[in-house]
């Protein structure tokens, strides 16, 4: 897929940076070894695996699963929501937009429906890695998973964490990649119920398991419900993350996930440019806003990639993040390229999200120093390496 596939607003003017004047080539993209933080397990299940499991399971569907996979799109918003942002959101359906859309969340409930036995978990932490190694040279990738459906219970929690670590195993072997798996807190449900899921992820440590991340519409679960959950995995030393000022047009909630959640860094983040203040304070703090400029509501996408180019100008520190790959297709590759070619941004400016993607990791110190030396080596190249397959 190459970014120019989504061009829907026009290609901002270049801002010259001195000594960065080699160009950014799709190679050159290809050959840093990535880190995405900020991608949902249940959204990169391949179309085809789907397909596959949905027909093992005679799971009763409206249209053919391949079918239902091209045309995923989110919900629409409450249009009055935004009447005043600071960037227009555009309203109606995009440019090829499907008439009828199957919505993001009623798609990941068909494929919780599916998955059946350890296995099936195991298999798709293995191919969402493989996808990422091989489509975008990702090196270290951290996987949002929910809470264990109800026809696994029988797994427990440690067991279904632990099938999500033999995928990880697999891959590490198979790709020499490393990765982590990040606990959904589901933001509809309630602040006890996301205490009892802290309660259960700090009673099973598990050296694959680093953090909790706060997830689903932003609209349903204001941040100061789950201060209590995210005390506890504070007090554990677990890392922290959570969507933010993402539906809800709000910089205060991403002031609330710092300072009452604790965050180490925040996921999309858009509307802190609603207030200045809050753009200046996030710009000192240097806080590490993970985002997508694919995975949201088509008709939304010039506005998405219209706020990362904004919050890049602002100087807050973006890293690109492949969100819901498989659902909403895109690759961590093609983020870097939307980069370039629709946000602005510059060859330094490249540099800084790999950099700053490798410090947020929630790996150990040594694995990120080993990382952060391959990340310099690929970079201070100016041929690439080509050590990365083609996708
Ligand atoms: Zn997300």
């Amino acid at each position: 897929m190459t970014a120019g596939a989504e061009a829907t607003i026009a290609a901002p003017p270049s801002r010259p940076e001195g000594p960065a004047a080699a160009p950014v080539t799709d190679e050159w993209l290809r050959a840093i070894p990535k880190v995405d933080l900020h991608c949902h397990l249940i959204g990169t299940v391949r179309g085809s695996t789907f397909a596959e499991l949905a027909r093992r399971e005679g799971l009763e569907l409206p249209d053919d699963p391949e079918r239902i996979w091209s045309d995923i799109n989110s919900l629409p918003p409450d249009p009055k929501l935004y009447e005043h942002t600071a960037i227009p959101v555009p309203q109606g359906r995009a440019p090829g937009e499907p008439e009828r859309s199957y919505s993001l969340f009623q798609t990941s409930m068909w494929v919780r429906d599916v998955l059946r036995t350890p296995d099936d978990l195991s298999r798709i932490v293995y191919e969402a890695f493989e996808d990422a190694h091989e489509m975008s040279g990702t090196s270290h990738l951290e996987l949002f998973f929910d809470d264990v459906p109800d026809h696994l219970a029988r797994l427990g929690f440690a067991g279904s964490m632990e099938a999500y670590a033999e995928g990880i195993r697999q891959a590490e072997r198979d790709f020499g990649m490393t990765g982590r798996m990040i606990k959904g807190i589901d933001r509809s449900l309630s602040g006890e119920h996301a205490l009892e899921q802290v309660r259960q992820v700090v009673d099973n440590p598990h050296e694959y398991l680093a953090g909790i991340g706060l997830d689903n519409l932003e609209t349903a679960g204001p941040p100061e419900r789950f201060a209590d959950a995210y005390r506890l995995a504070g007090e554990a030393g677990l890392g922290r993350t959570a969507h933010s000022s993402e539906h809800v047009p709000s910089a205060q909630n991403t002031i609330t996930c710092l300072d009452l959640l604790g965050c180490d860094r925040i996921d999309h983040g858009y509307y802190v440019l609603e207030d200045q203040r809050v753009l200046d304070d996030v710009r000192e703090r240097g806080t590490v806003f993970t985002v997508g400029s694919t995975t949201s509501r088509r008709s939304w996408r010039p506005w998405r990639r219209a706020s990362i180019r904004a919050m890049l100008e602002a100087g807050l520190a973006v890293t690109p993040c492949s969100d819901d790959p498989g659902m909403f297709p895109t690759t961590l590759q093609n983020e870097y390229e939307i980069m370039r070619d629709l946000n602005g941004a510059t060859r330094d400016e490249i540099v800084g999200m790999a950099r700053r993607a490798v410090d947020a990791a929630w790996l150990p110190a040594e694995d990120k120093a080993e990382l952060a030396a391959k990340v310099e080596a690929a970079v201070g190249d100016a041929e690439p390496t080509g050590a990365v397959r083609s996708a």
